[in-house]
């Protein structure tokens, strides 16, 4: 990998379990400059929904270039702004009976994170935010106090505080209420403990192991924090814009965050774009007190515009992803159900779905052999334990039962390979 190894930063990751140099791609599919084709399950990390260089985005991007329309304009009002914003509020929010205030933090995902965090703390004047167990919120010091991977964390070399980590969903073993803690705690406040700004969840927690709240925990998390006035903020930078089927993934639950963050494919094309969703009263910004250069991105908002065009006027989309979801779901439950030694539970929603690994490595092990086999696929979970299945949401049903097939293979290439190595079993 010259000259990757060379000259690029130790820090870099995912090059590493993808060791090629890719060179073109088009929908579901990448290629690597050898000439061999991938079958693409990781979708940019939730960045390419609608798959790489979509003709129709595509198109519409490239006639902006040749009007020579606006490229960086910081916090300027241009047409493509405009437009972007007119569509997210009439194909969007209006339909959903939304109405959200828009801020354009920084341009990636923790950028909306660390925005939609201080400006909950400047509207309560509280300090602490609540987070959960397992969840994963950007590499930026005020996302990593939220985010609970100790390996993340030990990078910050500061401490990492004014956050309060709460059990999420399941996490305290079947039959317990987790929020049972979190309501003890708020109701202790006052009496010692102070109350803090916010809550900031992941309805389904994508880098932490897909691992779905339940609704009705969801629910009762928003009750919990409304009764004692602490915001809500829904962290939906990998499960929005349709991954699991609905535009906002908390919409199943009914539940209406005050701060929503969404980032990844919310510019339809995998360009740098982050938005924070603010209900209109908490906008208590002071013009240019969150500033950043790159708020602008309007060749972003000209493909977002574009893709709430092409897939959100109607629910066509979202049913197909549920259709595709339950595909993915059925297979990869008859493959755990083949080899329950080593195989666990299959977790997820529409197309972020998740196969558990029982055994210590065969994650990564399954990727690797699933690589060399022409599938991307990620690893996910604090100890990449879990088969991260993120494919575009455009993805052709034979691109998706090819890459099943290569996980399936796969599977049993990693399980001969480990065979005799006797790594430990993970509950
Ligand atoms: N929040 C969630 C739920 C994410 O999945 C991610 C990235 O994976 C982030 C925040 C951070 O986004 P970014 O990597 O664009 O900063």
């Amino acid at each position: 990998m010259e000259p990757f190894n060379r000259l690029e930063s130790e820090v870099r990751s995912y090059c590493r379990a993808f060791p090629a140099v890719f060179v073109r791609a088009l929908g579901a599919r990448v290629a690597d400059e050898r000439g061999r084709s991938y079958v693409d399950f990781f979708s940019g990390a939730g960045a390419l929904n609608y798959g790489h260089n979509n003709p129709r985005l595509k198109r519409r991007l490239i006639e902006y270039l040749e009007e020579d329309g606006v490229l960086h304009s910081l916090d300027l009002a241009t047409a493509a702004k405009r437009d972007f914003l007119l569509r997210f509020e009439s194909i969007v929010l209006a339909p959903r009976g939304l109405a959200y205030k828009v801020q354009f933090p920084g341009p990636t995902g923790t950028n909306a994170v660390e925005a939609a965090l201080k400006l909950a703390r400047k509207v309560t004047g509280r300090r602490n935010v609540v987070c959960f167990s397992h969840g994963y919120h950007g590499m930026t010091l005020g996302s990593l106090a939220v985010t609970s991977s100790p390996a993340k964390r030990a990078g910050a070399g500061v401490p990492l505080h004014d956050a309060l980590p709460m059990p999420f969903d399941g996490d305290l073993g079947p039959g317990v209420d987790t929020l049972d803690v979190l309501e003890a705690f708020l109701a202790s406040a006052g009496r010692g403990a102070e109350l803090p700004a916010a809550a900031i969840v992941e309805t389904l927690q994508a880098e932490g192991g897909v691992r779905p709240a339940g609704i009705a925990w969801l629910q009762r998390l928003e009750r919990i924090l409304r009764a004692h006035g602490v915001l809500l903020i829904v962290d939906d930078i990998q499960a929005g814009c349709g991954r699991t089927g609905p535009f906002f993934s908390f919409e199943p639950a009914g539940i209406r965050p005050d701060l929503v963050c969404l980032s990844k494919s919310i510019s339809g094309l995998g360009l740098p774009m982050a938005l924070v969703l603010i209900r209109p009263d908490l906008d208590v910004w002071k013009p240019g007190e969150h500033n950043g250069t790159f708020r602008g991105n309007n060749l972003a908002f000209v493909a977002g515009a574009e893709a709430l065009i092409a897939y959100w006027q109607d629910g066509a989309l979202s049913a197909d992803v549920e259709e595709k979801g339950e595909l993915v779901r059925q297979r990869l439950t008859a493959l755990a159900a083949r080899h329950p030694e080593a195989l666990g539970e299959v977790r997820g929603r529409g197309l972020l779905q998740g196969l558990r690994c029982r055994i210590a490595g065969l994650g990564r092990q399954v990727s690797a052999a699933a690589f060399a086999r022409g599938l991307i696929i990620e690893t996910a979970g604090m100890e990449d334990e879990v088969l991260k299945v993120l494919p575009p949401l455009t993805i052709e049903r034979e691109d998706l039962a090819t890459g099943l097939e290569v996980i399936e293979a796969s599977v049993a290439v990693a399980l001969a390979e480990l065979e005799g190595a006797r790594p430990p079993v993970l509950v």
